[in-house]
């Protein structure tokens, strides 16, 4: 199997449309294998329970930092912590909450310090948690959908492409405890948190379908024509929006597509349509204008 997906939720049913369309054929080629697995398997007491109230008080509930370790510690296959009292499900009054939560936090801080050291200090933690490093490539990614997170790109889509292991996790309710990311992060675990957009949903369902079909339609064999995603919106060097499509026929209730289209001059076409993705990434998305490597300009783009 080229990747390995584990998705964990609390609808794991969600997924169940993986098995339809290009990525049903893609686990039928063995080009991707995807577990979707419930959060609630790994939980201890009769609801089931996966979340409790925010520390600090407001609104909702937030999912706690134990089930998640505890499910994600045997997706990684790292070894289970012994239980302790932080980890314990204990219906705490006000006191014990706050008592567990400031030495919660000086793990948080060790944790996060960690995680800004250096490579050889996340080997050595993860050796200590028992990953098996091996080599880079074979590395699980851990990915939480979060819209307080940086934007999911099509270039980390096209670096993800390359994983052998994407774990992702999705929250729901107000969210996942901020500790869950921090300790991973420090046990060595390449850990992502992403926004898909700037706008805010129910749970990270819908965030892991897309971002796991924006990063799987990259996989070698995943498309029916490899040649759809060489040129294509965000792609390639000086990623730009692409031009405009049309299909037959030429004039269509009285519109005709562009005559240079019809004229079979491949030269003339080529810069037909860069000055078009040119001209419209300006009008739509400056931002990426901007961002654009100089280089990626050729002497005839700057015309435009
Ligand atoms: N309280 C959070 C906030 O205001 O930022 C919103 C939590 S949201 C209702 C529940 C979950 O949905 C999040 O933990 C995340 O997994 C997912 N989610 C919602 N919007 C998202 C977005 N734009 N990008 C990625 N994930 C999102």
């Amino acid at each position: 199997v080229a990747m390995k997906i584990d998705i964990v939720s609390v609808f794991p049913e969600y997924f169940d449309v993986l098995n339809l369309s290009l990525f049903g054929k893609a686990q039928a080629k063995g080009l991707v294998e995807v577990k979707a697995h419930n959060l609630r398997d790994w939980t201890h007491d009769v609801h089931h329970s996966v979340d409790d109230t925010p520390v600090g008080g407001g609104a909702g509930m937030v999912m706690k930092p134990a089930v998640w370790a505890e499910c994600l510690d045997d997706l990684l296959g790292l070894e289970p912590r012994e239980s302790t009292a932080d980890d314990a499900d204990a219906d705490t009054g006000t006191n014990a909450d706050t008592k567990n939560v400031d030495a919660a936090d000086g793990d948080v801080t060790d944790a996060d310090a960690t995680a800004t050291d250096t490579a050889d200090t996340d080997i050595a933690n993860a050796d200590i948690a028992g990953i098996d490093m091996g080599a880079e490539s074979s590395r699980p990614v851990l990915i939480f959908p979060n819209p307080s997170a940086p934007l999911f790109t099509q270039r980390d889509a096209t670096e993800l492409s390359h994983a052998d292991h994407l774990l992702f996790g999705c929250g729901r309710y107000e969210g996942y405890d901020a500790r869950i990311p921090s300790y991973y992060r420090a046990q060595g675990v390449d850990v992502r948190e992403y926004s898909i957009g700037d706008y805010v949903l129910n749970g990270g369902e819908v965030a892991v379908s897309v971002m796991l079909e924006a990063i799987t339609r990259l996989l070698p064999g995943f498309m029916g024509n490899p040649d759809s995603i060489v040129e294509e919106s965000y792609t390639g060097e000086g990623a730009l929006l692409e031009h405009r499509q049309y299909t037959k026929p030429a004039e269509w209730r009285g519109i005709r597509v562009p005559d240079v289209l019809l004229s079979g001059d491949h030269a003339k076409v080529d810069r037909f349509r860069r000055d078009e993705a040119l001209a419209r990434t300006n009008e739509i998305r400056p931002d990426l204008i901007e961002a654009l490597d100089c280089k990626a300009l050729s002497k005839a783009d700057r015309k435009t």
